[in-house]
């Protein structure tokens, strides 16, 4: 059985052909994705297949995206159908840093109908790990639900391991803020980018260092930071079972293509080494050198490596040194 549970959103990504605003768009690329969902296809590329509790339309998109979790060795115990549901859609622009916006079409979307107690007890008995994400927690339904996956989780051991994903077109002025501060005390481990974190209420004048300690300061032991092309930082409050400690590693100077999705490349690295028992600086270096592959291909979820690819990158590219930061 999996030792990993990934809950949350699956859509499709529509990727404009060109750059540039999306009213002079004409063509668009689908592509599978929701950030869960590319953690769950990344942790099963790295050969750390989880279990991915997930709500699918049964439009013929929906089908699309069961096709795509099937081929990829996703169990579909957890996977729901839904036939009064239709499939989200994610329109991605990209601005001139390559960094990306997101408009959700989700009317009707499945992961509005999320329903509590769909992962029974005995499931999250079997696991050690639950992942999930911020984005399906903006509706009320998605909320709910997860909400109680995690507090069950809680209660059997599991290490919860939450990424805010802020998106702010999902949320109402204030409330993702509200959100995050409700969610931080029921989590272990934060992966999150400072601007997840400013968004979410944080001091944006903080050094990433301080704003790491400062997140653990409100329940989660362990925070990793993600910093584009700087790599990324971890600090674990004395309560993390792997010690106390502050890490940082540079990551990989490469060409990014597409930086879709390396935040979720990013965690899946990081579950798979934290499940594998690494120190939390191999965890870094080995989710910087994931993600990194990742913004080296096009789309989130397509790009992502399997385990033979990220060795081979390592070999090939060798981490920055810390003088090499831009
Ligand atoms: P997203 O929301 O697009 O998934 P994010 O904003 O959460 O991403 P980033 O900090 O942009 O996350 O990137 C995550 C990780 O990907 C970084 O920590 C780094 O390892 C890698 N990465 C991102 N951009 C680059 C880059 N330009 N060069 C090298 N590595 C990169």
């Amino acid at each position: 059985t999996p030792r990993v549970l990934v809950a949350g959103e699956t859509l499709v990504d529509l990727l404009p052909e060109r750059s540039g605003p999306l009213d002079r768009v004409e063509r668009f690329v689908r592509r599978p994705g929701g950030a869960p969902a590319n953690v769950a296809v990344a942790l099963a590329r790295l050969d750390e297949v989880p279990w991915f509790w997930t709500r699918l339309a049964t439009d013929p998109l929906g089908d699309f995206l069961g096709r795509t979790l099937d081929a990829e060795g996703i169990p579909g115990r957890f996977v729901e159908r839904d036939a009064d549901a239709r499939t989200t859609l994610a329109l991605v622009t990209h601005d001139e840093d390559a960094v990306p916006t997101f408009s959700f079409y989700r009317a009707e979307g499945p992961d509005a109908r999320f329903e509590p107690g769909t992962v029974p007890d005995d499931a999250l008995d079997a696991v050690d790990w639950v992942v999930f994400g911020g984005v399906v927690l903006s509706t009320g339904a998605g909320w709910r639900a997860l909400l109680d996956l995690v507090r069950r989780a809680r209660e059997r051991d599991c290490t919860v391991v939450f990424d805010p994903n802020a998106r702010p077109e999902l949320w109402d002025e204030g409330e993702f803020a509200r959100a995050i501060d409700e969610v931080l005390p029921l989590v272990d481990v934060v992966k999150a980018s400072p601007d997840d974190l400013e968004l979410a209420g944080f001091d944006a004048g903080l050094d990433p260092e301080a704003l790491a300690r400062a997140v653990c300061g409100r329940g989660p032991h362990t925070t990793l930071l993600t910093l584009g092309g700087d790599g990324s930082i971890a600090v674990a409050a004395a309560d993390a079972p792997w010690g106390p400690a502050e890490r940082a590693h540079p990551g990989y100077a490469v060409d990014a293509v597409d930086t879709t999705g390396a935040g979720d490349a990013f965690l899946a690295g990081t579950v798979a080494a934290l499940a594998e028992g690494r120190s939390l600086e191999e965890v870094l270096g080995f989710a910087n050198a994931v993600a990194a592959r990742t913004t080296t291909g096009s789309g989130a979820m397509t790009a992502l490596p399997d385990r033979g690819a990220v060795e081979a990158f390592r070999d090939r590219v060798g981490s920055k040194t810390t003088e090499e930061r831009d």
